[in-house]
C-alpha cells in the first residue's frame, strides 16, 4: 500500500511535470519573438538598400553578359583560327604553283584573296568581342566599386540595427520569463504553504509532487531566460535558502518536540516499561504511583476522577478515560 502510493506519487510528479510543460510553452506563444529583418528595414536608410539591391541587379546582368560575351570570344576565336588555316593552305598551293615555275591560276589568286579576307575579318570580330569583354569588366568593377562604397556607409547602420535586435531578443527574453515565473512560483508557493499548513492532511504525496514538479519548472525556467552569471546566483541563493529552511525546522523540532510526535514516544515507552525521559527500566509490579528512580519523573499516579493508577505522562486516564491536563502532553 505504501509502496503503491510512493509510485502513484511518483507518476504524479512526472504528470504535473507534462503538464507545466504544457502551460509553459503555451506562455512562449503568447508574444512573437523579435525577427531580425525588421531591425534591419528600420535601422537602415531604405535608400542606401535599394541602390545596394539596384548594384546588385546590374551586376548580375552584367556577369551573365560577360558570360555570353566569353562564350562569343571563344567561337570567334575559333572561327580565327580555321579562317588562318584556310588561308595558309591557299598561300601553301600559291607557293606550290609559283615554285614549280607557273603562273597560278586566276581561281586560286581569287581563293587566296578570298582566304585572306575572311581571316582579316575573323580577326576584326575577334578583337571586337574583346573589346567588348573588356568593356563588362571595367563596368563590372565600377559597380563592384560602388557596392564597396556603398557597403561601408550601410554596415554601421546594420551593427546597431543587430545591437537593437539583440536587446529587443533580451527584452523579450526576460518579459517570458516574467511570466512564466509569475504562473509557477506561485503554484510552487501554494503547494509548499499547502504542506506546511496541512502537516497531517492525508493527501501530502499529492502536493508534494505538485511542489517538486513546479519548483522543477522554476529552475528550468530561470535556467533557460537568465544569464548563467544570474542562474548562478539565483540559484546559489535557493539552494541556501532550502537548507536553511530545513536547518531551521530541525533545530526547532530538537528544541521543542511536535507534541504528536512526543506522545508516540512517551506512549512507546510505556510500552516496553521504560521511563520516557531517561530510559530507565522499571519491573511490571511498580505501585499504584511510581516515580522514576533515576529522574525523578513522576511516570504513575492515582487518577484525579477514578482514584485507580494512570500513567501520568499520556492524556487520558487507561481505566475512566478522563483526561488531565496532564503536566503530560504539552509539557
Ligand atoms: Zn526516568
Ligand atoms: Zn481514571
Amino acid at each position: 500500500m505504501r509502496w503503491t502510493i510512493r509510485l502513484l506519487s511518483v507518476v504524479l510528479f512526472f504528470l504535473f511535470i507534462g503538464l507545466l510543460c504544457y502551460i509553459i510553452g503555451d506562455i512562449d506563444d503568447l508574444r512573437p519573438p523579435p525577427e531580425l529583418q525588421n531591425f534591419y528595414d528600420t535601422g537602415i536608410d531604405a535608400e542606401l538598400t535599394r541602390a545596394q539591391r539596384e548594384f546588385n541587379a546590374s551586376l548580375e546582368v552584367i556577369r551573365m553578359d560577360k558570360a555570353r560575351q566569353q562564350e562569343i570570344k571563344t567561337n570567334r576565336s575559333e572561327a580565327m583560327g580555321v579562317a588562318r588555316d584556310t588561308w595558309a593552305q591557299a598561300q601553301r598551293v600559291h607557293q606550290f604553283e609559283l615554285t614549280a615555275g607557273r603562273q597560278p591560276s586566276t581561281e586560286l589568286r581569287e581563293e587566296l584573296a578570298q582566304a585572306h579576307e575572311g581571316y582579316t575579318a575573323a580577326q576584326a570580330t575577334f578583337e571586337e568581342a574583346n573589346t567588348e569583354l573588356a568593356d563588362l569588366g571595367a563596368q563590372e568593377y565600377a559597380i563592384k566599386q560602388e557596392l564597396a562604397t556603398l557597403e561601408n556607409r550601410i554596415r554601421p547602420q546594420r551593427v546597431e540595427a543587430y545591437d537593437l535586435y539583440e536587446e529587443a531578443t533580451k527584452d523579450h527574453n526576460h518579459t517570458l520569463a516574467t511570466y512564466k515565473l509569475s504562473f509557477i512560483i506561485p503554484v510552487s508557493l501554494l503547494a509548499a504553504w499547502a504542506l506546511a499548513k496541512r502537516r497531517e492532511s492525508i493527501y501530502r504525496p499529492i502536493l508534494k509532487a505538485l511542489l517538486l514538479a513546479s519548483f522543477f519548472w522554476v529552475v528550468v525556467v530561470m535556467h533557460e531566460h537568465f544569464e548563467f552569471k544570474y542562474f548562478k546566483y539565483i540559484a546559489l541563493t535557493a539552494a541556501v535558502l532550502i537548507v536553511l529552511a530545513f536547518l531551521v525546522r530541525l533545530l526547532q523540532s530538537s528544541a521543542r518536540p511536535r507534541p504528536d510526535l512526543l506522545l508516540k514516544q512517551r506512549r512507546e515507552s510505556y510500552h516496553r516499561n521504560t521511563c520516557p525521559e531517561c530510559a530507565y527500566s522499571y519491573p511490571d509490579d511498580h505501585g499504584d504511583a511510581f516515580t522514576c528512580p533515576a529522574c525523578g519523573t513522576g511516570l504513575f499516579a492515582n487518577c484525579n476522577a477514578c482514584g485507580n493508577s494512570r500513567h501520568n505522562l499520556l492524556p487520558f486516564c487507561i481505566h475512566c478515560g478522563s483526561e488531565e491536563a496532564a503536566s503530560a502532553v504539552s509539557a
